[in-house]
């Protein structure tokens, strides 16, 4: 149960999207900067996202009529621009995703430069500012949450303090979280990479994918919202891809779901609740003003 539903468009039980971070290999450049280059294989591994499975992707929405998220570090904007072409060509959503995958705590005290220098390839590469936000390996910081409200942005997707979409009040202004977690991201169930200190069991396709199915349809039950964070380079790859794809077809048949980019999501939020058709729930920032002891 939910205790404050929020109503979807059209009747709609629940509203879905499947997200997809295109790290593509920004993530051994900025874990191994000193020799990155010489390191193939994890640069491999990653370029198969912009490369192989983002025009399988594609193909998938296009054929169902699906429009998604995809949120793109700044770096990889400027290095697989043709894959940035085919993303915006088909009217899908790309959100800031730091410059080079940095994480914001390990960059604390100096996220300004990076997450400016994304901005730019935003503008540059998408022609437009982006209006969502989710931080490499979720690690938002307060120093974080102020750039976006000062950049003007409708919503993050990095918390995850509840099961739907809910605001986030701080001193200097406010913004929508799109909320994530560690049960609908495919990093637990399919990624191994030594370098980064991850590694766990690839798990099979099916038993793998088996947890975000099981997630759907509690939220299904509930009225409530599915989200999907996965990775062009995991979750792409043709056995994984082609389960999501069958699944993505049954639920359609199916299903009464509301499929979108979180943007409209995120702007759906806003509108029922100056109408009054919804109780957003609001969690004020920061939680703590230093360390707890
Ligand atoms: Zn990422």
């Amino acid at each position: 149960m939910i205790l404050n539903p929020i109503p979807w468009p059209n009747g709609a039980t629940c509203a879905c999207a499947i997200t997809f971070d295109m790290d593509a290999d920004s993530l051994i450049h900025v874990a191994r900067p000193q020799d990155s280059h010489q390191r193939l294989y994890p640069i491999s591994m990653g370029r198969y996202g912009p490369t192989v499975a983002i025009p399988r992707i594609l193909e998938t929405y296009q054929r169902l009529g699906l429009k998604q998220s995809f949120f793109v570090p700044g770096w990889c904007l400027e290095t697989y621009p043709d894959a940035v072409e085919a993303i915006l060509k088909d009217g899908h959503e790309i959100g800031h995703h730091g410059w080079i995958h940095e994480d914001p705590i390990v960059t604390l005290g100096n996220q300004r430069a990076p997450f400016e220098r994304a901005l730019r390839a935003h503008e540059k590469i998408c022609g437009k500012q982006p209006r969502g936000y989710r931080a490499p390996v979720y690690n938002i910081t307060p120093e974080v949450i102020d750039l976006l409200i000062e950049y003007g942005f409708d919503y993050d997707s990095s918390l995850m303090a509840d099961d739907i979409p809910y605001r986030m009040q701080t001193d200097a202004g406010e913004l929508y979280e799109m909320p994530v977690h560690w049960g609908t991201d495919d990093w637990p169930p399919f990624a191994h990479y030594d370098e980064i200190g991850y590694m766990m069991p690839v798990r099979a396709p099916s038993a793998g994918l088996a947890g975000f199915w099981e997630e759907f349809e509690a939220q299904y039950e509930a009225g409530g919202f599915f989200m999907l964070i996965v990775h062009p380079f995991l979750t792409g790859r043709l056995a994984r891809w082609r389960l999501v794809e069958k699944w993505l077809e049954g639920i359609l048949d199916s299903h009464d779901v509301w499929f979108a980019p979180l943007e409209d999501i995120c702007e759906h939020v806003k509108s029922v609740e100056e109408t009054g058709g919804a109780q957003i729930r609001t969690e004020h920032l920061p939680y703590f003003d230093g360390p707890q002891k």
